[in-house]
């Protein structure tokens, strides 16, 4: 039976999403005016992690400091990454998906597979299949998607890539030659920079270029495993599933795919933040504590990396999950290679009152569990838009002071 797969990609999705919680609240489309994702607004710190059509119009570059994005453009509007808000956009829209299609992969934070063989008898169209998800998207979330259709997932991949935004685009097997032959070889899927330049340098520029090529020379070129693989998508060739969610390891997890690859360590330190704030506060929600931390990245030539902290005490502090996160990061990456994924795991987890009390009280510790209580209190009373953590603060006892400002704040305000 001939394959139908689906490719749904989110457009600009940090910044749509963005815009689209601001439009819901009467507020100015960001899509409209020059305006950008990252850093922290106020200190004018950090770096560019989306930005609009009309912020690019100006040069703005994802990865570049928001200082030299704001000397470029002095009124680009810039707001701080919200990760809540981009998690709950991400599963929404797959919600939507999930109803039209019986298998759906999620990617990445703006990306999923569907896989709609065998659904003729319900969708004997399936380009108004996908018109009709991708416009239920818009329509009822506020933002767009592009999605590509074709009979594997490298080809549903490269057709949701074509023109954007808001579009549906076909490529199946019989296209190939047509439509994805005549394109540069660095738009084929997982080509990177550098494999690109040695592929351009045997004169293999375009993706029929690789096509045609004898594998074996391929492979002499960029290696064995990686020539075969390339080889394979330029014909338009790709067995692998759709899957499900994968398993949940037995613990906590963690993981956001960036829209855009992390090239910066100020950007992977931002986003550990986020990431270490959200996985610890639900741990101490259940409360349970763990032993081990562990960091993934994954390159944007998809191989993953981890690596592993054993501790001494169990813990669920943010500042400290930080921390060690951090320093594995800091382990693994090589401070060059585009990051496509990064995420933390916190494994050999126990309950705490099945804890052993320390001798020893550490101060620093108490201190920080108190900071994080306060946090998760007014996030169940309020939402967890009340506090946002992470991205602005750079150091442990910045953490402590701020919250202790913003809480006398809200008391002030006699909430
Ligand atoms: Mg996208």
């Amino acid at each position: 039976m001939e394959r139908l797969i689906f490719h749904i990609d989110v457009n600009s999705a940090f910044l749509s999403w963005e815009a689209a919680k601001r439009v819901a609240e009467g507020m100015e489309d960001l899509r409209l005016v020059p305006s950008a994702v990252g850093g922290d607004p106020k200190k004018r710190t950090g770096v560019i992690l989306a930005k609009s059509i009309p912020a690019k119009r100006f040069g703005i570059k994802t990865g570049e400091p928001v200082a030299m994005a704001l000397r470029k453009c002095p009124a680009l509007v810039l707001v701080k990454p919200d990760f809540v808000l981009y998690n709950k956009c991400s599963k929404s829209f797959m919600d939507i998906c999930r109803k039209y299609a019986p298998v759906v992969e999620k990617y990445s934070i703006d990306e999923c597979f569907l896989d709609m063989s065998g659904t003729k008898m319900i969708y004997p169209d399936p380009i108004a299949a996908a018109y009709e998800i991708k416009n239920e998207i818009r329509d009822t979330l506020g933002f767009t998607v592009n999605v590509g259709i074709g009979n594997n997932k490298v080809l549903a991949k490269m057709a949701s890539d074509f023109e954007k935004p808001d579009k549906v685009h076909t490529l199946f097997k019989t296209d190939i030659e047509k439509k994805m032959w005549p394109l540069d070889i660095r738009q084929l899927f997982t080509v990177g920079a550098a494999t690109a330049s040695k592929l351009e340098k045997a004169h293999i520029r375009t993706i029929g270029d690789l096509a045609l090529s004898d594998l074996r020379y391929v492979q002499s070129l960029i290696g064995v495993k990686a020539g075969i693989q390339l080889h394979n998508y330029a014909n338009g060739t790709d067995e692998s599933p759709v899957l499900s969610e994968p398993e949940e390891p037995k613990g906590y997890s963690i993981s956001t795919t960036l829209e855009e690859d992390v090239k910066t360590a100020d950007n992977a330190f931002n986003i550990l933040h986020a990431l270490s704030d959200s996985v610890s506060a639900r741990m101490r929600a259940d409360g349970v504590r763990a032993f081990c931390i562990g960091v993934t990245i994954r390159s944007n030539d998809f191989k993953n990396r981890s690596h592993q902290k054993k501790l001494n005490e169990p813990t669920d502090i943010t500042s400290e999950i930080y921390a060690i996160s951090r320093e594995l990061f800091s382990e693994l990456w090589d401070k060059r290679t585009p990051l496509r994924l990064i995420g933390i795991s916190l494994t050999d987890v126990t309950k705490r009152e099945e804890e052993q009390m320390s001798l020893f009280v550490d101060e620093h510790k108490e201190k920080e569990r108190q900071v994080d209580k306060a946090v998760d209190e007014i996030r169940n009373r309020f939402g967890s838009d009340m506090i946002m953590r992470g991205s602005s603060l750079n150091s442990t006892l910045n953490v402590g002071k701020k919250y202790k400002a913003e809480l006398e704040n809200r008391k002030g305000d006699n909430i």
